[in-house]
């Protein structure tokens, strides 16, 4: 059993948090401790979503857990969106923040798991918010700057 290893989680005003992520392009083991981590690092925060930048890493790579189980996203783009919904949102690097964002109501991300197979993922609700939450995070941006009414 791999130990479990949490990584701290940056918080607004690191300006890590702002910068776009670099593309992976070695799944190598490295990767696979870095999602790893970072899968540990979300559930033991009680988070459904967590970002490379998130813990201060410049990779495009993410992991999202609405519950209905683990999904690694690396390298990942948003190829359609349909409809619209509007919801609150927080984020584990923006403690006690929450307000209602509006984001696509179905969303499809091309994407590769850890081992760099070719993977499509279709979200709707919260799995499309949580989806377009951590993918933002890859371009620097982070939800509060899209909130319409905060909490
Ligand atoms: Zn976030």
């Amino acid at each position: 059993m791999n130990k479990m290893a949490l990584r701290q989680i940056r918080k607004k005003g690191d300006e890590i948090l702002n910068k776009v992520c670099k593309e992976v392009k070695n799944f190598d083991d490295k990767l696979e401790l870095l999602l790893d981590d970072m899968y540990d690092t979300m559930k033991s925060a009680d988070g459904v979503g967590l970002a490379a930048p998130q813990v201060g890493i410049l990779k495009r790579c993410a992991v999202v857990d609405i519950g209905e189980g683990r999904i690694d996203l690396v390298n990942p783009v948003i190829t359609k969106a349909e409809g619209s919904q509007i919801g609150q949102e927080g984020c584990l690097s923006i403690p006690n923040v929450w307000g209602d964002v509006q984001r696509p109501e179905k969303v499809t991300v091309s994407a590769f798991d850890k081992k760099g197979n070719k993977v499509e993922i279709k979200g709707t609700g919260l799995l499309a918010v949580a989806l377009c939450h951590e993918i933002d995070h890859l371009d620097g941006k982070l939800f509060d700057e899209k909130i319409i009414e905060e909490d």
